[in-house]
């Protein structure tokens, strides 16, 4: 049950009271301390979820981002940025982060954002084994693989998440609001633009034209539909 946590930070004192905290939420905690130690364990050994700072020795954090989505793994990204790396944040989310904490920050997000990204989104069991399959798109639920016209695409967890929620769903009109609490976990409206960077990056990498989507379907004043 315990879910294993890869924590990627260089400073040591940092590391230690995350580690020490998230332990005591019943997590088990592997530190790394570089960038390049990092990327060796998120891809060569089984984790629920990646804490990643950006930066850090040998390797930042957004190229040990990078690295790990290149290697075809899904598993959910927090990064903490330094204060006021904003344009940091646009960068993360293309390159597959699936979540943010900006230094400092309270330990209390950390763990409330670790517990959100962690709880499995309503529905996945049903379709646990389903493979699913739109002109060239097809998607392995199970094993957690989407490829276009035979070539893996590379997702975020969150986007894993957020296709899997709208293949639950199919012809169904979801507002923000909605995809928010169901996958994200939030129940604030704060975020709603969350919602929209990830359906263009999905869509980014899903549709033939993302100006013309043909799969996830823009509902005006409503919120978006998938309809393959
Ligand atoms: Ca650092």
């Amino acid at each position: 049950m315990n879910e294993r946590i890869l924590l990627v930070e260089d400073e040591e004192a940092l590391r230690m009271t995350l580690s020490d905290r998230l332990e005591s939420e019943g997590y088990k905690v592997e530190c790394a301390a570089d960038g390049v130690e990092g990327v060796k364990r998120a891809v060569g050994e089984p984790f629920d979820l990646i804490v990643l700072d950006v930066m850090l020795p040998k390797k930042s954090g957004f190229d040990v981002c990078r690295d790990v989505r290149k290697s075809g793994c899904v598993v959910p990204i927090i990064m903490l940025t330094a204060r006021g790396q904003t344009v940091d944040k646009v960068l993360g989310l293309k390159i597959g982060a699936d979540d943010y904490l900006t230094k400092p920050f309270e330990m209390m997000e950390l763990v409330a954002r670790v517990e959100a990204l962690l709880r499995r989104p309503r529905g996945a069991v049903a379709t646990e084994s389903a493979v699913h399959s739109f002109g060239g798109l097809r998607v392995d639920i199970r094993g957690t693989a989407v490829s276009r016209d035979g070539k893996p695409v590379p997702l975020s967890a969150r986007e894993f998440r957020l296709l899997q929620y709208f293949l639950e769903h199919r012809g169904t009109t979801l507002s923000r609001s909605v995809l928010l609490k169901e996958v994200w976990g939030y129940s604030t409206e704060t975020f709603t633009r969350t919602v929209d960077v990830h359906i263009a990056s999905l869509r980014q990498k899903l549709e033939s034209d993302p100006r013309q989507p043909l799969l996830i379907l823009t509902v005006p004043g409503m919120g978006y539909k998938f309809a393959p």
